[in-house]
C-alpha cells in the first residue's frame, strides 16, 4: 500500500490566516452594521501600472500571430528580461551579477521553498524567529528537521535566531554553525532592515564557515535610506556564499501575474560543486519557465516610464506606512518598521498577547491586523499592520485607534 511522506505530518498546520478569517466572519455576522477595516493584508491592492499593461497587450497580440508566436521559454528565462535585471538591479548598484546568473521564475515563494532541494538533507538550517513560514516548512517537508515541539513552538534540529526589540529585530550570529542561513531584509513580518556593515558580518561569517546565505530581498524596492543594501551582492565576498531571491510581486504589483528570479553566482560552490549547475539542472528538469507574456511585462517594469510609475506606487504605499506609524506613535504605542518596508510591527499594550490585542482591535475598534505570534514564539506580544490598504481606510483606522 502506498505510504505518504511522513515529514508532512510534522507540520502543525497553519491556522493563522484561517483563524483570522473565521474571527472576522463571526464578528461581521453578529454585527452587520459595523465597518471593519482590514490592515492585515499581505497583498498589493493597486492595479498594474499602464506601461506594464501596454507591454502585456502587445505580448498577447504577438502570441496570436504566426511570425511572433513563442513556445517554451529558454531554461533560465528570456535574455531581454535577464539583461534588464542585471543592468538595473545589479550593475547600477555596483554589483557584479551577469544575466546568465539570473534564473527567471514565477515568484520568490516557490524559489525560496525549492532551493533547499539542492542541499543535503542533513544540512542544518538557521531561521529568524519571527519568520516568513516558507523557509521552515519547506525544510520540514524535505525531512531536514526533527519533530515539532508544541510547548516550545519549535522544530528540533532548526537553529532559531531570535529577533527582539533590544537588537532592532535583527538576528545575532548563532552559537552553533548552520549550513544554510535564511535572511530576509527588509523583513516580513517585522519591517526591520539590515545595514550594509551588519550584512557584511554575515557574509564574512558564511565565507569563514562554508555556510550559504539564502537572501530573500522581496521588499528591496521599499528601501529609501541610503545605507541599507538592496542586494546582498553589495557586500564583498557575497558571490562565494549567497543566493538571492527577488520578486515582482510587491515591487510592481505582480502577485496575480507571477514573476520573480533567483541569482546564483558562478563561483558559488559546495563540496567543490557549482550550485549554479545544480539549480540549472533542477530548473531544466522540473520547471518550464514563466510565461512569455509575463516576462515581457517584467521587462516593461525597467523601462523609463515603468520605473517612474512603479516608484510612485511604492511611495504611495509608504505614505500609508507613515500614516500608520505616526498614528500609532501618537496613540502611545511602541512601533518599528514601516520606514524601508511596508510592514509596521507594534508592541501590544501592557501584557496583552497578540491574539488578545487582535480581539480587542476587532471588537472595539473594528480594525483587523495580524497577530505577531503567528510568525513564531518571539512574535508573541507583537502585532503586524500593513501599508497595502486604501488611503481612506488607513486614515480612518488611525483615527479610530487615536480615540
Ligand atoms: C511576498 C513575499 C515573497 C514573494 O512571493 P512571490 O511568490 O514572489 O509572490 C517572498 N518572500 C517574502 C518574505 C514575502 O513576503
Amino acid at each position: 500500500m502506498v505510504k505518504i511522506n511522513q515529514n508532512y505530518m510534522k507540520l502543525p498546520g497553519s491556522y493563522l490566516f484561517s483563524t483570522i478569517g473565521r474571527k472576522v466572519r463571526e464578528y461581521e455576522e453578529k454585527n452587520p452594521d459595523v465597518k471593519i477595516i482590514r490592515l492585515g493584508i499581505g497583498d498589493v491592492t493597486l492595479p498594474i501600472v499602464p506601461s506594464v499593461i501596454d507591454a502585456l497587450h502587445m505580448a498577447v497580440d504577438e502570441m496570436g500571430r504566426k511570425e511572433t508566436f513563442r513556445g517554451y521559454a529558454p531554461d533560465l528565462g528570456y535574455e531581454f528580461l535577464r539583461e534588464k535585471i542585471a543592468e538595473y538591479d545589479y550593475r547600477a548598484r555596483g554589483c557584479q551579477i551577469s544575466a546568465d546568473e539570473i534564473f527567471i521564475s514565477d515568484g520568490a515563494k516557490c524559489d525560496c521553498g525549492n532551493i533547499q532541494e539542492i542541499f543535503s538533507t542533513d544540512s542544518r538550517i538557521a531561521v529568524c524567529d519571527p519568520v516568513y513560514p516558507v523557509y521552515v516548512d519547506s525544510n520540514v517537508m524535505a525531512g531536514r528537521t526533527g519533530m515539532y515541539d508544541p510547548g516550545q513552538q519549535r522544530f528540533e534540529r532548526v537553529i532559531y535566531m531570535t529577533c527582539i526589540g533590544e537588537t532592532g529585530f535583527l538576528p545575532e550570529i548563532p552559537g552553533e554553525v548552520p549550513d544554510l542561513i535564511y535572511l530576509c531584509f527588509p523583513n516580513n513580518p517585522t519591517g526591520a532592515v539590515m545595514k550594509k556593515d551588519r550584512l557584511q558580518e554575515w557574509v564574512d561569517y558564511a565565507n569563514r564557515h562554508g555556510s550559504v546565505i539564502l537572501y530573500d530581498a522581496a521588499y528591496e524596492s521599499f528601501i529609501s535610506d541610503e545605507d541599507i543594501p538592496h542586494s546582498i551582492y553589495e557586500c564583498d565576498g557575497a558571490r562565494s556564499c549567497a543566493i538571492e531571491f527577488r520578486s515582482f510581486s510587491k515591487t510592481a504589483g505582480f502577485t496575480g501575474l507571477r514573476l520573480g528570479f533567483t541569482v546564483i553566482p558562478r563561483e558559488l560552490k559546495a563540496e567543490g560543486v557549482s550550485l549554479w549547475d545544480l539549480w540549472a539542472r533542477r530548473h531544466g528538469t522540473k520547471y518550464n519557465g514563466a510565461p512569455y507574456i509575463i516576462q515581457r511585462a517584467g521587462e516593461a517594469v525597467y523601462s523609463e516610464e515603468g520605473r517612474k510609475q512603479i516608484r510612485k506606487q511604492v511611495s504611495w504605499y509608504m505614505d500609508n506606512a507613515k500614516i500608520i506609524s505616526e498614528g500609532l506613535k501618537r496613540a502611545g504605542y511602541e512601533v518599528s518598521g514601516g520606514v524601508n518596508a511596508p510592514y509596521i510591527w507594534m508592541k501590544t499594550p501592557g501584557s496583552m498577547t497578540s491574539w488578545e490585542f487582535f480581539d480587542y482591535l476587532l471588537e472595539d475598534i473594528h480594525v483587523v491586523g495580524t497577530p505577531g505570534s503567528g510568525f513564531g514564539p518571539h512574535g508573541e506580544g507583537y502585532f503586524r499592520l500593513t501599508a497595502f490598504g486604501s488611503r481612506e481606510d488607513t486614515i480612518e483606522a488611525m483615527e479610530r485607534i487615536g480615540k
